[in-house]
This record gives structure tokens, sequence and C-alpha cells, in this order.
């Protein structure tokens, strides 16, 4: 593992950092951009949609994507130099990130070449905003379980069925999803990968799901007679499972929340500010305690970081850390939300600033908003199943 970076990463770094500084609007900047990744309401859409144009215009948008299709071709390492920036400036998820991180690179891989030039330049400029229709009422850790039927009627799909939790679907133009095309097949087979050019067609039904936080962030979308084009299957006809789990590794890259080393840094400054039974919170040896072991599994989780990254730079194949990192990094956002709470009493709870603790409303999201990662993108018991059949060998 190397921990340096090279004098012209450290240039990239200047690079991305000046870029930001000049052209970043600090009205859109936000504490928990992975949280607030869905817009709240349609006019911060719009400004985020401007900001990402603005990105692509100067070419950072999608800055790992090939240059044919709009990219930068940037590396591994530039792109998380880029990331490490992009979050340090507090700058939002961009509305488009469904599509440049997830269908758009699962399309590079399995699309016609009629296919990529359709969608591809479309997704970094946000003129297309897409959403993902994989879980079902009844399909989620057990996705191949999906039961939404697309039956092939001449040049047309035809779809029916139910998605749920499909995140920022009340914002998107098209989405991408999971649907039945054989339903004599074994589960894992008869699943065909298919592209919905218009959220607005006929047939099709938003309907929103809020959040405990209050936040509109995801929906239930029905498909009732839903007519496709048949050129609109992405990947081979009943074999979409492949195509699926390319946009599932993709996704495994991105989830797991992140931010904690922060959190717990501003948490010991809170701990000198806050009392607990009439003595200053960091008088107390087990919030000091707690700190320390927080930042401990910080440091463990920032290395196993660099060593999955380290793998990566070699040109290896993903090895375990992802499924631990998503593990770790969520389970240990939960416990800090947790001990946020212990800490500040009733102020993690209030949705207003207040002079002793003005980032309350920060504790109260963070309570109300870590759980979600440890759901999204594969639960906790999901990733505890691989590491314990294929790390540790134990029986399924
Ligand atoms: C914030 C957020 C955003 C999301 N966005 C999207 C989206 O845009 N598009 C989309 O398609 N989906 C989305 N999802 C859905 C997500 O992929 C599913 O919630 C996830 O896969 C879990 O499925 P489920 O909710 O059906 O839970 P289930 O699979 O029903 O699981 C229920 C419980 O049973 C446990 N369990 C299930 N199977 C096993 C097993 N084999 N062994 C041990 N325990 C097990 C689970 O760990 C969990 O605790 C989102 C979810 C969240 C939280």
């Amino acid at each position: 593992m190397d921990f340096e970076y090279t004098p012209e990463q450290e240039a990239f770094r200047g690079k991305v950092r000046a870029w930001l500084t000049e052209n970043f609007p600090p009205e859109l900047a936000i504490d928990d951009p992975m949280d607030d990744r869905i817009a709240p309401n349609r006019q911060i859409l719009e400004k985020r949609r401007a900001w990402q144009q603005k990105l692509a215009a100067a070419g950072w948008a999608g800055l790992s994507w090939p240059k044919e299709y709009g990219g930068r071709a940037a590396n591994l390492l530039e792109q998380v130099i880029f990331d490490e920036e992009y979050f340090r400036a507090r700058a939002p998820i961009l509305p488009g990130y469904s599509g440049i991180s997830l269908f758009g690179p699962t399309l590079m891989q399995w699309g016609t070449e009629e296919q990529k030039k359709a969608y591809l330049p479309r997704i970094l400029t946000a003129d297309d905003i897409w959403c993902q229709g994989y879980s079902e009422p009844g399909a989620g850790s057990d996705l191949a379980g999906l039961q939404t039927r697309a039956e092939l009627q001449g040049d047309y799909f035809i779809i029916n069925g139910q998605k749920v939790w499909t995140s920022g679907a009340q914002y998107a133009d098209k989405i991408f999803l999971l649907a039945r095309t054989d339903p004599d097949a074994p589960k894992h087979k008869g699943i065909s990968y298919l592209i919905v050019d218009d959220m607005h067609s006929p047939g099709i039904e938003v309907r929103p799901l809020i959040t405990m936080n209050g936040h509109h962030h995801f929906n239930e979308v029905f498909f009732d007679n839903v007519r496709i084009p048949k050129g609109n299957l992405v990947g081979p006809l009943n074999e979409g499972w492949k195509v699926a789990v390319t946009t599932l590794a993709f996704e495994r890259g991105i989830a797991g929340g992140g931010g904690h080393a922060a959190q717990v840094r501003r948490l010991a400054e809170l701990a000198r500010r806050v009392e607990i039974g009439g003595r200053p919170a960091w008088d107390h040896e087990w919030v000091r305690q707690e700190l320390a072991r927080f930042l401990i599994e910080c440091e463990a989780a920032k290395y196993t970081r660099l060593r999955s990254l380290t793998r990566l730079l070699k040109g290896l194949p993903p090895g375990p850390e992802g499924s631990t990192l998503k593990l770790v990094g969520s389970e240990l956002g939960v416990r800090i939300a947790g001990f946020a709470s212990e800490l500040l009493g009733a102020y993690a709870i209030m949705g207003e600033p207040t002079a002793l603790v003005p980032d309350a409303p920060r504790w109260q999201n963070r309570l109300l908003s870590s759980r979600q990662y440890t759901i999204a993108g594969g639960t906790s018991e999901i990733q505890r199943n691989i590491l314990g059949e294929r790390q540790l060998g134990l029986p399924k």
C-alpha cells in the first residue's frame, strides 16, 4: 500500500479544489450530501441540475467515463481525489447520479452502439434523469424473486407490475428496470433488463413514500400495460440477471454512507459544551472512551478502503473489502448517531439550531437517516452472509 500521492496527483487535487472554489454556488452546500441525494423539492432539483450542467461543461461530470462519451477517462485515484474534494466543498450529490454511476457504466458494458449513442450523452448533461426499478414488494434481498412481467407482443414489450423504494422516481425522466420475460424459467433466468424511455407514459403511476425524517426520497411505481419498443432491451433477452449484477457491483462501490470521522470530531467538540449529570460530558470517562473507540474504527475503515483501492489499482478483481466496508461503515453510522443522541439528549431531536448546539438539526437527521445505509444496496445481514460464506467458508 502506498500512502503518498505523487506530485501529479497533488497538482490534480489543486486544480479540482481551485475549480470548485471558483464555481461552486455556496447556496447549494449541504451537510449530509448522501442523505439528501434526492432534492427536497423541484426548485432545488433545478438548481442542482444547472450545477451538474456546469460540471459537465467543464468536463467534471462522469470523470471516469471514456472521452468518447463525454468523460475525462480519469483513473481511479483521480476519481478518489475528485470525490474527496467534492465532499470537502459540501457539494450535493448530482441529480443524475443514478445515470452517471449505475445505468451509464452498465450500458457501456451491455448496450448496443445505438443505445449508447441515444442515452449516454444526455446523462452527463442532466438532460435525462434516471431511476432504478429493481425492488418490489416481494423482492428486495431476494431480488431474483421479482414478479413484474414484460410480455413481448410483436415489436413491443407490455409491462405490468409494481416497483417499490424507487429513489427519485418523482423527478426521473426514464427508468431502467428488471422484469420477468419468461415466467416458466428458473428464478434467475427469464429476467430481462429494460429501459422505459418516458416516466410519463400512459399506464405509469408514481406514488410518493415519505421517510420518517419527512423527506420524499422514494416511491412506489406502478406499471399497467405500459408499452415499450423491443429495442429497449439491454443485453440478451431472458439474461438480464447478468446485466443487473453489473449495476449492483457499481452500486456496492458507492453504498455505506460516509463522513464518520468528521462527525466524531464534531461530537468531541460538543462534548466539551454540553453537560451530563451537571458536569461537562467530556469529563465522563465513558464519553471519551466511546469517542476514541469510534475514531479507531474510522481509521480501521480508512485503511480497509485503501487496501481495497490498492487491489483495484493493481488490476485485481474487487475483494471482500466491499462487503466489509458496506457492513462496517453503515453500522458505524448508526452507532455514532445513537451515541450523539446519548450525548446531546434533547438537542438531538431538535429540528432547529440552538445557541448551545447550532448543528442540532444535523444530529436529528443522523438519528433518523443513518439506518437507511444498513438496508440500501444490500442489507447488513446479506453482507454478513456474503462474508461468512465466501470469506470465512461457513456453511450456507
Ligand atoms: C434509502 C434507500 C433507497 C433505495 N433506493 C432504491 C432504488 O432506487 N431502486 C430500487 O430498486 N431499490 C431501492 N431500495 C431498496 C433496497 O434495494 C432494498 O430495500 C434492499 O435490497 C432490501 O430489500 P427489502 O427492503 O425488500 O428487505 P427484505 O429483503 O424483505 O429484508 C427484510 C429483512 O430480512 C433480512 N433478510 C432477508 N433475506 C435474508 C437472508 N437471506 N439472510 C438473512 N437475513 C435476511 C434483511 O436483512 C432485512 O433485515 C432502496 C432502499 C433504501 C433504504
